[in-house]
């Protein structure tokens, strides 16, 4: 029998291993077993490069979200996970990371057919850093202690007291993704909640569930006890929703859009859940006049076109001293005419599809807007050719604080570019948005940037560099770009209770 044609387009160059999970009967991971959504219902998964179907999964249900956080709970309670020390959580870490690393080249693969992006790109930035953090993380389970404090109780002068406190696992943790670094984002919920002994429940997006299910598998590989991670792929509105209201969870850890952040926000407040939101963002890059503006447009180029501008953090508003405002729109014009785009398997293409037709018909509509509203098309502005997500690197020139594309997150290629009268000037505009991610200041001017740090509100400032993280340095958003501190040593206050203790000697 011969292949269709587009399939086996979907599949070329990919690896033997990657087609055979891909095209795997997926099914959700509960309690250490394999199973069908209650009323067997599946979704659809999409090769964005093509826009052909290459897998489908479960829809999980209320039903079958319960089920998983039973599996979570009794894993939590009672058992080998209860039980097991830090040092040998730490070697579980240390041990998942090494699989993950044997493992990488067909993560890989399977996050390109999923989400979109280059292989390469995937190989080398989402599986280094999940790896990495899986790592730092090992180091934290046995590095986890409370405080002992003298204390005083004057109205008790006549007994003495000892006091202590000790960092608890927060339970059961309900982890709700994007579709942006599938198995980064799971990485980055999974191994905290590991490090510290809790127990996780895993709602990958819609979208983008396939590496979450090999991740589970790599996870199970390297001996973690049943029920400790569980994956339910299914919608937000049901899977996500049920999880994120479900009494038996004792944390929710998202990130994804403020919109959604705020709804799951609400829900789980009504059971006290303890939440944390690492929202969207629109982050400023703030060129001064004293850089080169070749260097200013490459820097601010990449801060825009990493990932194809889904990212967080992405340097979305380039704010240009006058004087060199021409030359960097041009400078930038010329680089993003220049990308070429392709599929994530393709090695010469510069940019790959976004990751749905739903994203790519959403960033298209905001070009259209910026056109609308005045915004001077400097380069791209249209949709690629084929039957892919694809939308060309566009650069908005001649923008204003009134613009829709200026206001809201994109989550695009699409830079917006406007031009700056002074330091003060610069950090206002920068400061005038909802959210408060991340931002960059590009200048070797020392005291200049040190004046501008402190005004800048937002939760990371990049000097001279954009989008870089480190498992080390915490990130999450001030203003509507969430509540809490992903990364560094922060994260273990996420996914940890503290507990008092209070003796009489
Ligand atoms: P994006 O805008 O990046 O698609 P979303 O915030 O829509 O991000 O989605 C991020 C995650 O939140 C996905 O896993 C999605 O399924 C989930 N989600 C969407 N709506 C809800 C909801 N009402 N309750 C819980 N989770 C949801």
């Amino acid at each position: 029998m011969t292949e269709p044609a587009a399939q086996q387009s979907v599949f070329h160059g990919v690896s033997a291993a990657t087609r055979a999970f891909v095209e795997r009967n997926h099914r959700l991971h509960i309690g250490g077993d394999w199973h069908d959504a209650h009323d067997g219902a599946r979704l659809e998964v999409f090769d964005p490069a093509t826009g052909v179907a290459v897998a489908s999964v479960p829809a999980a249900q209320a039903s079958d979200v319960d089920r998983a956080v039973a599996a979570a709970r009794d894993a939590f309670e009672d058992g080998e996970w209860a039980h097991m020390p830090p040092v040998a959580r730490e070697r579980l870490l240390l041990q998942l990371a090494d699989a993950m690393e044997a493992h990488a080249d067909e993560l890989a693969e399977i996050e390109s057919l999923d989400q979109g992006k280059a292989v390469g790109m995937a190989r080398h930035l989402d599986l280094t850093m999940a790896v990495d953090f899986v790592r730092y993380m090992a180091g934290w389970a046995t590095k986890i202690d409370g405080r002992t404090v003298t204390p005083s109780v004057p109205y008790l002068p006549d007994q003495t007291f000892t006091g202590w406190t000790r960092k608890e696992p927060v339970g059961v943790v309900g982890a709700i993704i994007p579709w942006n670094f599938p198995l980064l984002m799971a990485a980055w919920k999974i191994a905290p909640a590991l490090a510290t002994g809790c127990t996780v429940v895993l709602k990958p997006a819609e979208e983008t569930p396939l590496t979450a299910l090999r991740f589970a598998e790599l996870i199970e590989s390297v001996g973690t006890p049943a029920g400790v991670v569980n994956v339910v792929t299914g919608e937000g509105h049901a899977a996500g929703a049920a999880l994120s209201g479900h009494p038996g969870v004792d944390k929710i850890a998202f990130t994804g859009s403020t919109e959604v952040g705020k709804r799951i926000g609400k829900a789980a407040v009504e059971n006290m859940t303890r939440v944390s939101l690492e929202l969207g963002g629109k982050s400023p890059v703030i060129v001064l006049d004293d850089m080169d503006p070749r260097a200013a447009a490459q820097g601010a180029a990449e801060a825009i076109f990493l990932n194809h501008g889904q990212v967080c953090t992405a340097g979305s508003r380039l704010y240009v001293s006058q004087r060199h405002y021409d030359d960097v729109v041009d400078g930038l014009a010329g680089i993003a005419r220049g990308m070429r785009l392709g599929s994530g398997r393709d090695p010469e293409a510069q940019m790959g599809p976004l990751v749905s037709r739903a994203q790519q018909q959403r960033v298209t509509d905001y070009i259209a807007s910026g056109r609308e509203q005045g915004a001077r098309i400097a380069a791209g502005g249209g949709a690629g050719e084929g039957g892919g997500y694809y939308v060309e690197p566009t650069i908005l020139a001649d923008t204003n604080h009134q613009m829709r594309v200026v206001r809201e997150e994109i989550f695009g290629p699409v830079l917006t570019v406007m031009p700056y009268d002074d330091l003060d000037d610069a950090a206002r505009l920068a400061n005038d948005s909802p959210y408060g991610l991340g931002a960059s200041v590009w200048s070797n001017d020392l005291s200049r940037v040190h004046r501008l740090i402190p005004k800048i509100r937002a939760g990371t400032v990049w000097v001279n560099c954009h989008n870089v993280l480190d498992p080390a340095l915490p990130l999450g958003g001030f203003k509507q770009s969430g509540i809490g501190r992903e990364l560094g040593r922060e994260v273990v206050d996420l996914y940890t209770e503290t507990k008092t203790v209070l003796m009489s000697v």
